[in-house]
């Protein structure tokens, strides 16, 4: 880590976004780092969309066919809109945006939105919607407003023929702009814009590529390879490291019997449920048993067989927290099942575990925990990017496409 903190200012008013940005075709050997295009998922295949604090006021879209009709009677491929005010953006649903939004017709139907939002905009809106900003401090913040670009650009670089972010969990959670709405959320919202001006435009980088950033929840005590929590994006380095916030919380939660902790959990899967499960992955009309098959080297599970009346599979623990809800079986660091693993199931199957989310990265309860203890931000990444260096963004406005 070598860059200073706080080196960098904001400039007094949000930039003026470049009119073409978003007609003109990205050449496909670098992505902008300005402005970026974000997928709105909340508005995705609507028949219709109201945008508010438009230029010229409120406008109505609706998809007819593949063209889109706007409510002053003009029909086109795509409509760009901009704000009235660049400061207070533009209204969506409940949800107001800076930068333009670009409104065409899906080839599936309905509507797609996308909003092509100034960098540094986007980032203050990831990290009001990825972390707790009452509680947070501004090391945490800032932390992860770094961990947060660098993953946005280093994603684009190598999505040359999907060059878009979702603003939902298949990316980052992105809530467009923090707008305060009483006098403690003002205070909140000055902390906010704090840590994203104090690390304006710095990334994390190894030999002089942008770094996979990624983050999540809670670890649980040791944080993941990339390599074999996601193996088709496979690499051959390990930065997996220890947690000690996540390691003490989940033990407490778990020694005083917590199944809903801020680390711990348990869930519960009845028979109808692993049948339907196991007619999904075409093993049989019953689950029979379900064993792990492959654990990382600190005990996260990475891949399971599910044993069926009919034949058996093999499948990725990940893909097993899509099929069966991730939002209950919150991480791969099982403790205990039952029954045990391998056992015939007969009345459900419990799982117990810790940790939120995939592992990989940034652990934001144990970032949050270091910098209550006193750890700068370049101290936070430096933990859990034991690979990474702390950098700046090219002058140029791009970078290369992987
Ligand atoms: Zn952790």
């Amino acid at each position: 880590m070598t860059a200073a903190f706080g080196a960098c200012r904001l400039p007094p008013e949000i930039p003026p976004m470049p009119s073409a940005v978003a007609v003109e075709p990205r050449p496909a050997n670098f992505v902008r780092t300005d402005v970026l295009p974000v997928r709105l998922s909340a508005v995705e295949g609507k028949p219709g969309v109201l945008v508010e604090n438009a230029k010229g006021g409120k406008r109505w879209f609706e998809a007819e066919g593949s063209f889109v009709r706007s409510s002053s009677g003009e029909r086109a491929n795509s409509f760009t809109v901009e704000p009235e005010n660049a400061l207070r953006g533009l209204r969506l649903g409940d949800r107001s945006y800076r930068g333009e939004l670009r409104i065409e017709a899906r080839d599936a139907g309905g509507l797609r939105v996308t909003n092509h939002v100034p960098l540094e905009a986007y980032v203050e809106g990831v990290v009001a919607g990825e972390v707790v900003l009452w509680s947070a401090e501004p090391a945490e913040l800032e932390a992860q407003a770094i961990a947060a670009r660098t993953y946005a650009l280093e994603s684009l670089t190598r999505r040359p023929l999907a060059p878009f972010l979702w603003d939902d969990t298949r990316d980052q959670a992105y809530r467009g702009i923090f707008l305060p709405s009483n006098d403690g959320e003002v205070k909140v919202a000055l902390k906010l814009a704090r840590a994203i001006e104090a690390t304006e435009g710095m990334v994390l980088r190894r030999a002089g590529a942008l770094y996979d950033s990624r983050f999540h929840a809670s670890c649980g005590g040791h944080t993941a390879t990339l390599g074999d929590v996601f193996p088709a994006e496979s690499v051959i380095f390990d930065g997996s490291v220890p947690c000690a916030p996540c390691r003490a919380i989940g033990a407490l939660e778990r020694s005083r019997g917590e199944d809903r902790g801020k680390v711990a959990w348990r869930a519960h899967f009845d028979n109808a449920r692993l049948d339907r499960l196991a007619r999904e992955l075409r093993i049989g009309d019953r689950l029979q048993s379900l064993r792990v098959s492959r654990m990382d080297a600190h005990g996260r599970w990475i891949a399971v067989e599910c044993r069926g009346d009919a034949s058996s599979r093999t499948i990725e623990w990940n893909e097993l927290r899509r099929l069966l809800d991730a939002g209950v079986l919150k991480s791969g660091v099982v403790h205990v099942t039952s029954p045990a693993a391998g056992a015939p199931i007969t009345d459900g199957l419990t799982i117990e575990g810790v940790g939120r989310g995939h592992g990989v990265g940034l652990c934001q309860i144990g970032a949050h925990a270091l910098a209550v203890d006193g750890s700068s931000a370049s101290q936070i990444l430096a933990h859990y990017y034991p690979l990474a260096q702390l950098d700046s963004l090219s002058p140029s406005g791009r970078e290369p496409v992987e």
